[in-house]
């Protein structure tokens, strides 16, 4: 049967093996050498490893300072979820080429989403099901150009047997995953033995925790179903609401976004469907479990690989909702940051919108990226309330405005219920800054100078009025001539009205 299908394939010549589509090792070689062309602005990212075969699964993030996770709104875009579902992929490709390109001519629109956004692509999350499609796995014979699902040896006989093994990626989420896909390991839509199961799905759960995004589009293309279509979470019939919190705000951004997308027959666009809940798919799992604005698209009107000449206009359109969607994400939305009001530590916080959000919602609440301490929310234009939740810090409410053209910034501070100690330095040792917290039950006058070992003042720190109530001295490990002081133990005397503290401090080189 297999031999028929390589002979058919010889005779007529799949689509896939036109060189325009990239095989998995393609890939990894065009996303190394944009990487060294463009070191500033990119990182590659092993995310995780395929199930079978071990295989790297590789995201990539262009952004200003792309080494470091920054305070920025973060977007993705990934592709083949569904082996043979390669238009998402070359999509994905195709804007990354786009975006680096652009960029390096200066073009304005392309600068501003590198310097304010983080956008990450995911070209390939089912590289061993991909590798089915293009005729490239280790078990070499294997080939079928219409493979859906990743290579699980369901039957555990070490052969890779092309009527039995593979899980669906998209029906293993930890989302309704029961009530969704199919339990039988031979079934198109096989969901795996229990949620996430699988390395690709792994890999995604690992990837969509940590980054936080705001947004996000899985790629797929018509295998089945019926394509050009931009679907978004959901309508959950079991379940009161059936409708999600968000509901109307999703249902814009998935309707603006197919309407930036042209349709392959150049008379329309791409048109959004509400999407079922009771799937555990990665749509309704990024959305349910993390809040992230997660929409699929299916890409192409009729069938998921089409003659090589039809690729770049596709791709070329598609790559104007990509834009669409990184313009949307800053503006009428915000971008909070929240830190320790003492040590300036970023905060991993429950950060509710009050006007849609509650406790026992599902999503559950948001939370800020402790790395960073910030978190990014698509809204619509209006005012409301945000309310920030730790355990060990006073909850703290604001309100703020949405404006349709812009990203509102919120950077605000929690306190703790238990502040630091007053008068001893933070953090011991330092590399970076020392701060002393005070606390004044009145307005004093406070003096503060760091004197060396040898008993030199070497710096003025304050000299003036503070209070009353907490107060914090910083020191940036300067002398008075703005040079590094160096390592070595150093005090904070004070003076606050007439009552004398020494503060002993260590700093070391980093
Ligand atoms: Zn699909």
């Amino acid at each position: 049967m297999i031999k028929v299908f390589l002979l058919l394939g010889v005779l007529l010549g799949y689509y896939v093996d036109d060189p325009i589509y990239h095989t998995y090792s393609e890939v990894q070689e065009e996303l190394d050498s944009l990487h060294s062309a463009y070191p500033e602005i990119t990182l590659l990212d092993t995310i995780g490893f395929s199930e079978r075969y071990g295989t790297p699964i590789i995201a990539f993030k262009i952004s200003d300072n792309a080494g470091v996770p920054e305070a920025e709104p973060r977007v993705m875009f990934d592709g083949i979820h569904h082996a043979e579902e390669v238009l998402g992929l070359e999509t994905i490709m195709a804007t990354i080429n786009d975006i680096l390109e652009r960029y390096s001519e200066g073009d304005t629109l392309i600068r501003k989403f590198v310097d304010e956004l983080e956008i990450w692509f995911l070209p390939v999350l089912n590289p061993d099901g991909h590798n089915i499609v293009m005729g490239l796995t280790p078990d070499s014979a294997v080939r079928d150009t219409g493979w859906r699902k990743n290579a699980r040896d369901n039957n555990l006989n070490g052969i890779l047997d092309l009527d039995a093994d593979g899980v669906d990626p998209n029906r293993n989420y930890d989302f309704n995953w029961a009530m969704g896909g199919d339990s039988v390991p031979s079934h198109y839509f096989y969901r795996g033995p229990n949620p996430f199961s699988e390395g690709e799905t792994q890999a995604m759960k690992y990837f969509c925790e940590r980054e936080r995004f705001c947004a996000l589009v899985n790629y797929h293309s018509p295998s089945y179903s019926i394509g050009e279509i931009v679907y978004y979470p959901w309508r959950w019939t079991t379940h009161i609401p059936a409708l999600p919190p968000d509901f109307h705000i999703i249902d814009e951004v998935a309707g603006d976004m197919a309407a930036h997308i042209v349709n392959d027959n150049h008379n329309g666009h791409y048109l959004k469907t509400i999407g079922e809940a009771e799937v555990g798919n990665a749509r309704n799992w990024q959305y349910g479990k993390l809040g992230i604005i997660a929409l699929t698209i299916e890409i192409c009107s009729r069938r998921c690989q089409v003659p090589p000449e039809e690729v770049p206009d596709i791709t070329a359109r598609n790559r104007e909702g990509i834009y669409w969607l990184l313009s949307r994400a800053l503006r009428s939305s915000f971008l909070l940051t929240v830190r320790d009001t003492f040590t300036d530590r970023p905060l991993s916080v429950q950060a509710l919108v009050l006007e849609i959000d509650t406790t026992d919602t599902i999503p559950p609440p948001r939370e800020t990226d402790p790395r960073t301490g910030s978190l990014a929310r698509l809204l619509l234009p209006g005012t409301y309330t945000l309310e920030l939740r730790k355990e060990g810090y006073l909850t703290k409410q604001i309100q703020f405005d949405i404006t349709d053209d812009d990203l509102t910034r919120i950077d605000t501070y929690l306190v703790p219920e238990n502040p630091p100690e007053p008068l001893v330095p933070y953090p011991v040792p330092s590399s970076g800054e020392v701060r002393v917290v005070l606390d004044l039950d009145e307005v004093s006058h406070v003096k503060a100078d760091v004197y060396d070992v040898a008993g030199r003042r070497i710096r003025e720190l304050l000299n003036g009025e503070l209070g009353p109530g907490y107060a914090i001295v910083r020191w940036d490990g300067k002398n008075d001539r703005g040079e590094d002081a160096g390592s070595g133990v150093f005090f904070i005397r004070f003076r606050i009205r007439d009552r004398k503290k020494v503060a002993k401090t260590v700093r070391v080189k980093r």
